[in-house]
Order: structure tokens, then C-alpha cells, then sequence
């Protein structure tokens, strides 16, 4: 059964890698935005950490808004509102289950990316964040299906996660800021799948 310390965990190491990787997304978003994805990051997944040492009591759906409103109120850019949705749903879908597993986790993860995608209007390979969650997401749904314990289900939606984060280098962007250099956008990769990549590698570690 998964608790409230694996989303709490999740989190901190989430805000861990993105701490060591600031630079890296901060050089990403200044090859094709505004260079602010590992400052905006770095802020957002702080105030997740902090939300979550003020609420001690909390179950998973309250602090999975917890993290949703912290990144939605912290972050300036166009990811925050987007991590933010992904963490909201995620937490909605679980309201009313009892006993959560890998099965429920992972369906709610799927409600999660799914408003994600309705929020941001974006598809497959317009090179964003979606591009990193989806294929993830895809996976781990296959393997807990096919009977994996949660753990190697995550290891392999984390080499999925970071396929698809190293597939956007080849895509032409068709969302947020990178959209605006058309063509020029390919050759680089999109600093949200690379944040993204992370979220399911720090899910990976703490499982
Ligand atoms: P901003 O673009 O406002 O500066 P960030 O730099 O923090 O915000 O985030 C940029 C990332 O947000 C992109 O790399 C991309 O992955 C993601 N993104 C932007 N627009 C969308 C969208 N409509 N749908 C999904 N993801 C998006
Ligand atoms: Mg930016």
C-alpha cells in the first residue's frame, strides 16, 4: 500500500534533482525561452516542500493540492500552472480511494497528465513536458498490468521518461515560448520534458 510518506518523499527528492540540475534547465530554456525553467523550478518544488512541512496531518489528495496550489501560485512561467494541474488531478483521482496501489497511483498519475493536456491544448511531439509524461505514464501502465512490482514498473517508466525527453531534441515546438522559433527549435531540448524526466526518476528513487 503507498502513504502520504511516498508522496512526501517524491517531492522532497523531486526538489532535490532539481536543485542539482537548475543550471542544466535554466541552459535548455535560454537555447529556446527565456532561460527561467530551473529558477521557476527550483522556486515551485521549494514551496511544495515547504507546503508539505505545514501540513504534517495531511492525506495524499490534500497534499497532492498542496503541491498543485505551490506550484501554481510560486511559479511565474507556463510550467507552474501545468505541474500544478498534473498534482491537483493526481490528488482528485484518489479522493475516494481507501487502499491506494500501484494501480490506483498510476491511474491517478494518468488523470493527472491528462487535465495536464487539456489545460496546455497540447499533443504528442509539440516538444513539451508531455512528451517526457506520456510515454512514461504509457509504461508504467503496461508493466503494473503486466504484473511488475512498482518498483521495476518505475525504473522502466523512467527510461521511458527520459527517451521521450531526449525525443524532443528532434521536434519542432509547438507550444509556449519555444513555438515562436518554428523550425529553429529542433536541435535542442525542451526544458520541461527535461524537468518532467526528473519527476519520474525521483519517483524511481524513493519507491
Ligand atoms: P515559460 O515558458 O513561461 O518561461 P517555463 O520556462 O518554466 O515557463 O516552462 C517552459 C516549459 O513549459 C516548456 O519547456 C514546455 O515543456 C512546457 N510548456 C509550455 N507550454 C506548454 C503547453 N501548452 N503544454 C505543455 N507544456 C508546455
Ligand atoms: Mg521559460
Amino acid at each position: 500500500m503507498i502513504g502520504t510518506d511516498l508522496l512526501r518523499s517524491w517531492m522532497g527528492r523531486f526538489a532535490e534533482l532539481v536543485a542539482e540540475h537548475e543550471k542544466e534547465l535554466t541552459e535548455l530554456d535560454s537555447a529556446i525561452g527565456d532561460a527561467d525553467h530551473g529558477a521557476n523550478m527550483v522556486r515551485g518544488t521549494r514551496a511544495v516542500v515547504d507546503a508539505f512541512a505545514a501540513h504534517p496531518d495531511d492525506d495524499i489528495p490534500a497534499l497532492a493540492k498542496q503541491a498543485g496550489m505551490a506550484m501554481l501560485s510560486k511559479v511565474g512561467g507556463t510550467s507552474g500552472p501545468l505541474y500544478g494541474t498534473l498534482f491537483m488531478s493526481f490528488g482528485k483521482a484518489l479522493a475516494d480511494v481507501e487502499e491506494v496501489d500501484a494501480k490506483a497511483f498510476a491511474e491517478a498519475l494518468r488523470a493527472g497528465l491528462n487535465a495536464l493536456v487539456l489545460r496546455g491544448r497540447t499533443n504528442l511531439e509539440d516538444k513539451t513536458m508531455v512528451d517526457a509524461l506520456s510515454p512514461a505514464l504509457n509504461t508504467l501502465t503496461e508493466r503494473i498490468h503486466a504484473g511488475d512490482e512498482f518498483a521495476a514498473a518505475l525504473a522502466a517508466a523512467r527510461r521511458a521518461a527520459e527517451q521521450g525527453r531526449d525525443d524532443t531534441v528532434a521536434m519542432i515546438a509547438r507550444k509556449g515560448r519555444a513555438s515562436y522559433l518554428g523550425e529553429r527549435s529542433v536541435g535542442h531540448m525542451d526544458p520541461g520534458a527535461a524537468s518532467s524526466a526528473l519527476l519520474v526518476r525521483a519517483l524511481e528513487e524513493v519507491a
